[in-house]
């Protein structure tokens, strides 16, 4: 090609492009939704009753290649019981400084406890902001549910929450107070109420 037909195709390319379609996104002013199966921020979640999935296994720090989350396990006890079995997932966190959003951690997990969202908004200002604790992971409450801890469900045991035996929480179930947390007594009626209102769909 000579010296002037150069820049006269280079050209010829601008022109074209300016008669196609334009593929500019409006974010964030307009979000688009993403695939179903898209991997975005993760989510903890609670069996039909309210109590915890999650059993403090570590399994899925071990797995995530990036090092990002971080648990520590814990007894329950009739007292305050965050989740039907033996043990639970005290310290729950993950440092979106250091997830790929691989989605390892989701396989790796026994209870289904841990899946993820399709949530990408994953972008903040301080580092402290970006490691996700367990308050922030957890589900919310659907219908009937009342937040943990709480006792389990009378008359079953912890196969029957992954048998799909237990639907909801038994009628006159409440929460615990949390003193493991440092709770008292009236910390623990603001969460039965706090539990009731979003139970009838009512935004704390
Ligand atoms: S999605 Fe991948 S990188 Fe992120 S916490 Fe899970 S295993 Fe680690
Ligand atoms: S989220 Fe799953 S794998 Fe991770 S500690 Fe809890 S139960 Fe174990």
């Amino acid at each position: 090609m000579s010296d002037f037909q150069n820049p006269v195709a280079g050209f010829g390319v601008t022109f074209k492009a300016m008669f196609k379609k334009r593929l500019t996104e409006q974010y964030p002013e307009e979000k688009k939704p993403t695939a179903p199966r898209f991997h975005g921020r993760h989510q903890l979640n609670r069996h039909p009753d309210g109590l915890e999935k999650c059993i403090g296994c570590e399994l899925c720090a071990w797995a995530c290649p990036a090092d990002a989350i971080y648990v520590e396990g814990a007894d329950n006890t009739d007292e305050e019981r965050y989740s039907p079995g033996e043990r639970y997932g005290r310290v729950y966190q993950i440092n979106y400084l250091r997830c790929i959003l691989c989605g390892l951690c989701v396989e790796a997990c026994p209870t289904r406890a841990l899946t993820m969202t399709n949530e990408y908004e994953l972008a903040d200002r301080s580092r402290e902001s970006l490691i996700y604790t367990k308050e922030e992971l957890l589900a919310g409450l659907e219908d009937g549910m009342v937040d943990s801890p709480h006792a389990i469900y009378p008359g079953t045991d912890e196969q029957d929450y992954y048998r799909g035996l237990v639907t909801e929480a038994a009628p006159g179930t409440s929460r615990q107070v949390a003193v493991s947390k440092g709770e008292t007594l009236s910390d623990q009626a603001a969460g039965n109420e706090e539990s009731q209102d979003r139970g009838q769909g009512v935004q704390a």
